[in-house]
């Protein structure tokens, strides 16, 4: 977080009034959005209202000990976080204060007050080398040079978006590498602009980009039930309800693990104290499948939990994806991890009350969907302003209340987010992991996405997904019948078809998260188990329609090896579902 660098002598304030995290002031020189510094111990805080001479604050700190009568001093700057090589492998609060610093300056993983810290170290040395000359015309946003930040990522250095006017050039006067620290100047241009690695941004306003294009690529996940039946897009949107115990933790650290975006910012926001600690414990100790390096190494974690306060709750979302646009700008792929926005949407709440603002639904403010539809337009693909690609793919926890997807932050949420996974208590007391409800979920990027899995994995992806939610809806149907009557009553034909869904779940839809093979399953996978379960089922049925008992299909030894695929190595798998398929194929044929 950025202390302001504002040189104008401004008036103090003095409280007026303090109501746990709002505080009024009488006679602040301020605009809406300042940081200011409240009372004698200088807890930072950000202006949210100004009413004639008295202007609201919400204060990012404890007050229990601030008193009216104490000063308010402004800043004359925005809320704004620190931009630059050493994000990643961080772990911030709420406003970008690095927990490790603060820690160390105080002893406690639980935030004191009046503690600042940069969001970046300014005194570590980054080697930087140019990519551009001296003598080359750069416009806005426009690469100069890298950094390696960690084993994982470079880490571009750019123009900053406000040092030129759109479309205008300047040319590079000066550039060279070395080791430089972060407010170093490793580049000038000609009109005088000196680049440095570190820039600063106001937290609630978007950076710029050229375009945004509509998403056509998937965010693979290496989840079979999201690739193949709910993917999300590279700049999507997703929501995923955690009901406690659903596996909400364990399927967003295979997220974090296996989709494949380059950068991961995990946004722990006011989940109980002990669960972002997990959080918090686990992170470092992930290993990267993509690189063989720590996850942490391209993963920046922003933790906020419920016993910090209210108003850093608020504002760690806008610092999460204002660092994940400031990597999209260097054209990488983000994943944004938000868990959990019903927290989030409770601190607006807490604020808004204190704020005597009339309430909404549920007491949340009337701004909800405004404020979530907000946070969730900063996802998408872009067209970057110095002409790279980038995306930011934002996925939402949202943890309904007793699980009723009735109440305002999931339905507000449900009205923006494209993709749906529903967390199901019930699938995960039966324990099928991950346990998402195929009913619920939806994914509307499904059909833009087609043409990317026909060219990349196999022309027939669509036709196959489709047989698979025809099988899994009949399946649906047939199970209300098989709970009054009992499966034997059904006809031999829709036994099969019950016997071809079990398939479909166990060995398709049920992924063992804690199995080292398992857990990451390649969309070339995905489509194979598929495929193997589809010729069981063509050929039984062909065995059926030949007059083959039901018993003896579903009796072949064949069969039951359609649930070890999903734990066969990857470079086994083809072989092991050619033998399958053919001994399926020539058992069930040698029935008739
Ligand atoms: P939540 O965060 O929703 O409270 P967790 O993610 O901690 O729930 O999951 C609870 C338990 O469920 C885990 O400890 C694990 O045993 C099991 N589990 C969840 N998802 C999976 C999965 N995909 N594969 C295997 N086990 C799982």
């Amino acid at each position: 977080m950025s202390q302001a660098t504002d040189t104008t002598v401004r008036e103090d304030g003095v409280i007026e009034s303090v109501s746990g995290p709002v505080v009024t002031a009488r006679d602040l020189d301020a605009k809406m959005n300042d940081v200011v510094y409240v009372g004698e111990e200088g807890l930072m805080g950000e202006v949210i209202e100004i009413e004639g001479d008295i202007t609201t604050i919400q204060v990012y700190e404890e007050t229990s000990a601030v008193a009216p009568g104490e000063p308010v001093e402004g800043t004359g700057a925005p809320l704004s976080v620190d931009l630059g090589p050493g994000m990643l492998d961080s772990i911030y609060d709420g406003v970008q204060r690095p927990l490790d610093v603060l820690e160390e300056k105080m002893g406690s993983a639980f935030l004191d007050r009046g503690v600042d810290a940069p969001g970046i170290d300014l005194e570590k040395t980054w080697e930087f080398t140019p990519e551009v000359e001296e003598g080359d015309e750069v416009g806005r946003g426009d690469i100069v040079g890298s950094v390696p930040e960690t084993p994982s990522i470079d880490h571009k250095v750019m123009v900053p978006p406000g040092a030129l006017d759109e479309g205008e050039t300047a040319e590079i006067v000066s550039i060279e590498s070395g080791n430089f620290t972060v407010e170093d100047t490793v580049a000038e241009l000609d009109d005088g602009t000196e680049i440095q690695m570190r820039q600063e941004w106001p937290v609630r306003e978007p950076r710029p980009t050229e375009d945004k294009q509509t998403p056509t690529e998937p965010l693979t996940s290496g989840q079979r039930i999201l690739d193949g039946l709910f993917p999300l897009a590279k700049g999507g949107t997703a929501a995923i309800p955690g009901p406690f115990g659903s596996g909400k933790t364990v399927t967003q650290q295979s997220l974090a693990k296996f989709a494949d975006a380059d950068i991961v910012v995990y946004i722990g926001c006011g989940e109980r104290g002990n669960e972002m600690t997990e959080v918090i414990d686990d992170f470092p100790e992930l290993p990267d499948p993509q690189t063989g390096n720590a996850l942490m190494a391209r993963t920046c974690l922003i933790a906020n939990t419920s016993n910090m306060p209210v108003a850093a709750r608020e504002s760690c979302v806008y610092t999460g994806i204002t660092i994940a646009e400031h990597y999209r700008d260097m054209g990488y792929d983000v994943a944004l991890m938000a868990d959990s926005t019903s927290r989030w949407a409770e601190a607006m709440r807490e604020i808004s009350s204190r704020l005597e603002e009339m309430p909404g639904e549920e007491g949340y403010p009337a701004y909800l969907a405004a404020r979530l539809s907000e946070f969730y337009e900063r996802a998408g693909y872009f067209d970057n302003i110095n002409g790279t690609e980038g995306s930011i793919s934002a996925i939402g926890a949202v943890s309904p209340p007793g699980g009723d997807f009735s109440e305002p932050v999931t339905q507000n949420t449900l009205r923006i987010v494209k993709t749906f996974w529903a967390l199901d208590s019930d699938l995960a007391e039966r324990r099928h992991f991950p346990a998402i409800n195929w009913n619920e979920s939806y994914s509307l990027y499904r059909d833009q996405l087609d043409e990317w899995f026909e060219n990349n994995v196999a022309e027939d992806w669509p036709e196959q997904r489709q047989w698979a939610i025809d099988v899994l809806d009949e399946d649906d149907e047939l199970q209300e019948v098989v709970q009054l009557v009992g499966k034997d009553a059904l006809p031999e034909d829709q036994q099969l078809t019950l016997e071809v869904a079990r398939y479909i779940k166990e060995a398709w839809l049920q992924q063992n998260a804690l199995h080292d093979v398992d857990r990451y399953c390649p969309p070339e996978k995905t489509y194979r188990i598929l495929g193997a379960i589809r010729t069981f089922n063509d050929e039984a049925f062909d065995a059926l329609d030949a007059g083959v008992p039901i018993d003896e299909i579903t009796d072949i030894d064949a069969v039951p090896r359609l649930n070890r695929i999903g734990t066969t190595p990857d470079d086994e798998v083809d072989e092991f579902v050619d033998d399958l398929e053919d001994d399926m194929t020539e058992q069930l044929r040698s029935l008739y």
